[in-house]
């Protein structure tokens, strides 16, 4: 099979096939051929892991994935790409695709049936415009996987990085950080997709932890009260927590004093401790 990577081949690829690439699916394929080798290095994994990737395409990093790792089971919502799949990836016995909607595959009984023993961990090139729901989804719903690695635009990269308590951090560092340890492992300029973004890309790499970075009794509510404080744009902690919670500002005011903050405190300022104390004083 020629390289996947190079844009005459993928041209010849859609033509056969009458695939033009979806805009609505994010679909933008690697054409830097260092690149597959960069994310699968980045990713630490070997023969003896089972590896799920997410949105396939036409393969380019799959067959790199499948050439390093023990299995990988690909997701890929794009009905149009299996002919394509069975061109590429034919001759490829430890791959099999997953036709459905990342969002709505039961994973951990495909972990369960696929995997059986083996250790797992998640790599994809994500489509950017579903990033978040992604990522939550593979950290929230506490799979047995060892690491996530994935390809996102670089704005959304800083955010998975963020240390929660640092200026650049958000809601969704604050999540990354409770279930993982997360790092910018490199970048990748527009040019090295097809067609190219308008934005630069990144690889992070998350290393779930054994259990969560923070101990709290009520998830759901913690998760909240961060969505909340992150809510309003350059607004205080307090306002938008208030805003966002239907609480009373000063109830809001209180309890964040009562955790041992200035009330005017800023949510890039609060660790996940922070969040938790202040959870804490709110109930109390
Ligand atoms: N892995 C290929 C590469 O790196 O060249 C393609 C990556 S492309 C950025 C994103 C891929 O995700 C596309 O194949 C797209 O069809 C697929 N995709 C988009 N939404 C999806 C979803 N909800 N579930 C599964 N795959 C999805």
């Amino acid at each position: 099979m020629p390289e996947l990577t190079d844009i005459s081949v993928i041209r010849a690829l859609c033509e056969k096939y009458d695939f033009s690439l979806s805009k609505g699916f994010g679909q933008n394929f690697i054409i830097n051929p260092g690149i597959p080798t960069k994310i699968v290095d980045a990713s630490g994994v070997d023969k003896r892991y089972g590896v799920i990737e997410i949105g396939p395409g036409i393969g380019v990093l799959t067959k790199e994935l499948a050439k390093r790792a023990g299995k990988v089971v690909s997701i890929e919502v794009d009905e149009r790409l299996p002919p394509l799949l069975a061109e590429t990836m034919a001759g490829v016995d430890n791959f099999k695709l997953v036709l459905q909607d990342v969002l709505k595959v039961d994973l951990h009984a495909l972990i369960q049936q696929e995997f059986p023993g083996m250790p797992v961990a998640v790599c994809a090139n994500l489509p950017y415009y579903i990033t978040s729901p992604i990522v939550m989804k593979l950290l929230s719903e506490r799979l047995p996987v060892e690491s996530l690695t994935v390809m996102v635009q670089k704005e959304a990269a800083d955010r998975l990085a963020a240390v929660p308590g640092t200026r650049a951090s958000s809601a969704i560092s604050c999540a990354v950080n409770y279930y993982s340890t997360s790092r910018l492992m490199f970048t990748a300029a527009p040019g090295s997709f097809y067609p190219a973004p308008k934005v630069t890309s990144a690889v992070v790499r998350m290393d779930i932890r054994p259990s969560p970075a923070v101990q709290v009794e009520d998830e759901e509510g913690y998760f909240a009260l961060i969505r909340a404080a992150f809510g309003q744009r350059r607004k205080t902690a307090a306002n938008a927590i208030a805003g966002g919670l239907g609480l009373s500002k000063d109830t809001v005011i209180a309890a964040i004093q009562q955790a041992g903050f200035d009330p005017r405190v800023r949510p890039e300022a609060l660790t996940l401790e922070d969040f938790a104390a202040i959870q804490t004083a709110l109930k109390g």
